[in-house]
């Protein structure tokens, strides 16, 4: 009887069962090939992208930043004058040791990320991929395409004005070119017709000293030498250390502060930001080592 019972109750279960049993799954035909994706295009190189050079040039282009800092530099400038003028001793004293006195005042300038802003060959070069060179340099100066340094023109017409003489000191290099082979130095009248042309009025070709003319060298000791020997220099405004005074080629950042510290900054001497190269940076053989990390 139980035996009978298990059966039935087997029997009745069974279809139930079944139910949950799902069905076989219909056969799915072979599906097609599946495509190799298509190659993803690399992404275009961007000429210059990765230059080191790039962010500081669009710095000194594209920053309000930029302009503003040039702008105080000349402005810190002309606060300083009236002290630099009514007290004795010179922006050069290893260049003018007795402080010039009985002689007319004047400023020196350098040229170059100091009154003209040279940053479009530096974009030549990074659009170009290639560093200075004598050459494309000089081809820039003879288009006499530099813009003024923001606030440089108006400082130089006061200092016209308060009858102190600007003179402008460059490591512009005089060099032949075979298109003028008549002038010795096709540079100097360059410059001279770049600064007019940018504000900086008439400069008489004695105010602007070059490297190579009278066989100065880079260093610029010399030349403030002479400036010394007719002007008393009050004050100096320049981008590098070397436009204050003489920086060996082999001074690390320790013996460059030790310079800078010895220096007149902020009262004689007034230094334009140039971020896009200089003695700071050629002291940084290997830039990367030179990161701080703390
Ligand atoms: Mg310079």
């Amino acid at each position: 009887m139980r035996l009978r019972l298990s059966l039935l109750a087997l029997a009745l279960l069974l279809p139930a069962c079944s139910a949950l049993t799902p069905p076989r799954a219909a056969p799915v035909p072979d599906a097609p090939p599946v495509p190799a994706p298509a190659p993803v295009a690399a992404a275009p190189v961007v000429k210059g992208a990765n230059d080191p050079r790039l962010l500081a040039t669009l710095y000194v282009q594209q920053a309000e930043e930029a302009r503003r800092a040039a702008e105080q530099a000349f402005a810190l400038a002309a606060l300083r004058l009236p002290d630099a003028l009514r007290k004795t001793g010179s922006a050069a004293p290893l260049e003018q040791p007795d402080g010039g006195k009985g002689k007319p005042p004047a400023v020196v300038f350098d040229v170059d990320e100091t009154v003209l802003d040279n940053s479009p060959y530096q974009a030549r070069a990074i659009l170009a991929g290639e560093r200075f060179t004598a050459p494309t340099w000089d081809q820039w100066v003879s288009e006499k395409k530099a813009a003024a340094i923001p606030g440089a023109p108006g400082f130089v017409a006061a200092l016209r004005k308060a009858g102190v003489r600007p003179v402008f000191v460059t490591n512009r290099a005089c060099a032949p070119r075979p298109d003028r082979p008549e002038e010795d130095c096709p540079q100097k009248a360059d410059t001279i017709a770049n600064l007019r042309a940018t504000g900086f009025g008439e400069v008489p070709p004695e105010d602007l000293l070059l490297y190579k003319e009278q066989g100065w060298t880079a260093d610029k000791s010399k030349r403030r030498a002479a400036v010394a020997a007719k002007y008393r220099i009050v004050m100096l405004v320049g981008d590098q250390l070397g436009d204050f005074v003489d920086v060996p080629r082999t001074a690390d950042r320790t013996a460059r502060r030790t310079l800078a510290d010895a220096g007149q900054f902020s009262t004689r001497w007034v230094m334009v930001p140039n971020p896009m190269y200089g003695g700071w940076a050629d002291s940084l053989p290997d830039p990367v080592a030179a990161l701080r990390v703390d």
